[in-house]
């Protein structure tokens, strides 16, 4: 059932879902819109009278998701552009890492560990392009060269000439990369 609500000089839309094994209401507002779960036995006047306590509430979590509607979508084209990145750099090194993980990572930005797996810090979404970059291409050569050696740092020097410069944003910006 779509209900609807006044709220000032706006109309706010819920769709009432009913279910058998509920006991107890549940609004749910977000992005997609207002989902009200309710105990089947619930009348519709009981519904309407919940919804009208309820609508500033509403209304204000409405605002909220209004004012941030990308949060999520930014992550999600953070981490779609690292993988095109994790491709770009593959292809010109010819490794392929076994998988890329992003989670919480302390005191890093980024890990390859013995199997070719690589981790890289959630907070390398935030980080600029060139950076990202830089600690894609540091984690890639780890493929081929797992300790920093001389042979290391020259085969990073050969696919990014500067990265001497972009490594300092990361050591401003207080992790270390391994
Ligand atoms: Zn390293």
């Amino acid at each position: 059932m779509i209900g609807k609500i006044r709220y000032g000089n706006s109309v706010i839309q819920y769709h009432v879902i009913k279910s058998n094994r509920r006991k107890t209401s549940e609004i749910q507002v977000d992005k997609g819109g207002v989902v009200f779960r309710v105990p089947a036995k619930k009348t519709n006047s009981e519904i309407k009278k919940t919804i009208e306590c309820k609508k500033q509430w509403i209304y204000k979590k409405q605002l909220e998701f209004a004012k941030q509607p990308n949060k999520v979508s930014i992550k999600k084209y953070s981490k779609s552009f690292i993988r095109g990145r994790i491709r770009h750099y593959s292809g010109k090194l010819q490794v392929t890492p076994q998988k890329i993980v992003f989670k919480k990572l302390r005191g890093r930005w980024g890990s390859t560990t013995k199997d070719n797996a690589i981790n890289l810090s959630v907070d390398l979404l935030k980080a600029p392009k060139p950076v990202i970059d830089y600690v894609v291409l540091h984690e890639l050569c780890h493929i081929k060269i797992k300790e920093h050696s001389h042979q290391f740092w020259n085969l990073v020097h050969r696919f990014m000439p500067d990265y001497e410069q972009r490594r300092k944003w990361l050591d401003l910006n207080g992790k270390v990369i391994i």
